[in-house]
């Protein structure tokens, strides 16, 4: 079994009522919901104002990928934590950051850069283009798929070069952004993808889904394994 944690800051559906009437129970449950119906993933979910914000090292140590979604509250998230977490990806634990999680400490820990981008929020119509149809992370998803609103997040997107690039969104407006964007950091993977704005339903789109679902399955770790610096001997010896 995949054990996923999935992570929300959990604000905009407990203040804005047309936020929780999108998500009555939160993001982090709805994306859990859809998780948990494939029999090789379990999943638990966290939020901000749980002791330690739900991400002890126990649940660390338990954990295979973790899911960031958070938007208004990074700052709020104990440096402690993110080094903790940032540890685990090193190690080999696998990371999915979310939409407004560009700006999340843990993703610019590991990316390194500010990754600022240009946005919009007036309803735009997203097209999101499968870039690399043979990657893991694409399969069941076609040359495109539309939601028909979302957040418009434009480049530049200050972020290092992508080592996989997987999907490109395009939006009604005219602005493009690279919107599935893979990283290896240390042992662990990372995938990043952009849609899901609270105020949307995107999070029941099935081609979201299926997006999310593939990449957990990709991020899930072979092995965990702290990085060391070992004191070596040679192993050329004269006679
Ligand atoms: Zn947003």
């Amino acid at each position: 079994m995949i054990k996923v944690t999935v992570w929300n800051e959990f604000y905009h559906e407990r203040t804005e009522e047309n936020i929780k009437a999108v998500y009555p129970d939160g993001i982090h449950a709805a994306i859990a919901g859809f998780l948990g119906k494939n029999d090789d993933i379990v999943c638990r979910t966290a939020t901000l104002e749980d002791p330690e914000c739900g991400l002890t090292q126990d649940v660390i140590d338990d954990t295979d990928v973790l899911i960031w979604w958070g938007h208004m509250r990074h700052g709020e998230v104990p440096d402690s934590v993110v080094e903790r977490v940032k540890t685990a990806v090193h190690a080999g634990m696998g990371l999915i950051v979310l939409h407004s999680g560009h700006h999340s400490k843990i993703f610019r820990a590991l990316m390194g850069t500010p990754c600022n981008l240009s946005w919009r929020e007036n309803g735009d119509m997203e097209r999101v283009w499968t870039v690399d149809p043979s990657h893991p992370i694409a399969q069941g998803i076609g040359r495109y798929f539309e939601l028909e609103h979302e957040e418009v997040y434009a480049e530049p997107f200050s972020i290092p070069n992508p080592d996989e690039l997987v999907f490109a969104g395009w939006y009604e407006g005219g602005e493009l952004f690279r919107s599935g964007c893979c990283y290896k950091r240390g042992y662990g993977h990372i995938f990043y993808f952009q849609p899901g704005h609270e105020s949307y339903p995107t999070f029941y789109n099935e081609n979201v889904q299926r997006i999310i679902t593939n990449a957990v399955r990709w991020a899930k770790p072979d092995f965990r394994k702290v990085i060391d610096c070992p004191n070596v001997s040679k192993i050329e010896t004269k006679a």
